[in-house]
């Protein structure tokens, strides 16, 4: 099973969102909880959030990524924008209570001069605040470019932040391509050496999902500027290598590259053509 999809805007709603990834030859899709630049959430439709749930069950439509806008900063040297963060994410949370299968993805935040340990610190204790055991939505932790004071660029980093956390066994982590390439980490030259890497101090069991993205800048550049796939310093080839990798093949993919519709509706295409059988 190839589990594919891209970033999708949430205006319409779910089961809008759905029929729109089937249309591009997608079974899963990501969405914005919330206005990326504001904290408001859209009122939670039951409705089409019923009608979303069956559509999918009858149409494959399955991991589908929340994404949290990349407003919130769980450590922010601004006490209130971290109180802030923990309250989007229990929002966020219990919305997506509704959506069995869902996952939510969010950037660790960025410490703001604080430095990178009292950012892994404050990131934990909103975790720490936010997570709960009645929760069942997966809280991925996404690989950051390590663009000004992003945390999380370093598996290391990840790593410590899932061990300060209590109801760790609820997190897990989305690697982006294009974030773990700036970051340093040379997924072309050597994709396995790189998974190893991640499998040693992170372990690959926490990997739930992979943002697909080529990248503007070379190795190392602590950027984050996504490239349209086979567009970049990446290259095709390397993305042939990750969604056929046997340790990857089984997560689903979801597409952030600088597209509309009908470019993603040709990645998907493309994407498919270079995946190998199961
Ligand atoms: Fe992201
Ligand atoms: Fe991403
Ligand atoms: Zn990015």
């Amino acid at each position: 099973m190839f589990t594919i999809g891209c970033h999708l805007s949430a205006s319409e709603g779910f089961l809008s969102m759905a029929k729109t990834s089937l249309a591009i030859g997608g079974n899963t899709f990501q969405y914005f909880s919330r206005n990326p630049r504001g904290s408001k959430a859209r009122p939670l439709d039951r409705d089409d959030i019923d009608r979303f749930n069956a559509f999918s069950a009858e149409n494959g439509i399955e991991k589908i990524l929340c994404h949290a806008p990349y407003t919130m900063n769980a450590c922010s040297s601004d006490p209130g924008l971290r109180d802030l963060a923990k309250e989007m994410m229990a929002d966020d949370l219990s919305r997506l209570s509704y959506i069995p299968g869902a996952m939510y993805n969010f950037h660790p935040g960025s410490h703001t001069g604080q430095g990178i340990e009292t950012g892994i610190n404050e990131i934990a204790d909103v975790l720490n605040t936010v997570l709960t055991a009645d929760i069942n939505t997966p809280v991925l932790l996404e690989t950051m470019a390590g663009k000004g004071s992003e945390v999380g660029s370093r598996f290391e980093e990840i790593a410590l932040i899932i061990e300060k956390t209590d109801l760790c066994d609820k997190l897990g982590v989305c690697l982006d391509t294009c974030h773990v390439s700036d970051a340093g980490y040379d997924i072309s030259a050597d994709l396995d050496g790189v998974l190893d890497e991640f499998d040693r101090i992170i372990g690959l069991e926490r990997l739930y999902a992979v943002h697909l993205n080529d990248s503007m800048n070379p190795v190392g550049a602590h950027k984050d500027r996504h490239q349209k796939i086979g567009e970049g310093t990446l290259g095709k080839e390397t993305f042939e290598k990750i969604i056929n990798n046997k340790r990857l093949r089984g997560l689903p993919f979801f597409l952030e590259t600088p597209n509309e519709l009908d470019g993603y509706a040709n990645e998907i295409k493309l994407l498919k053509s270079l995946r190998l059988e199961d």
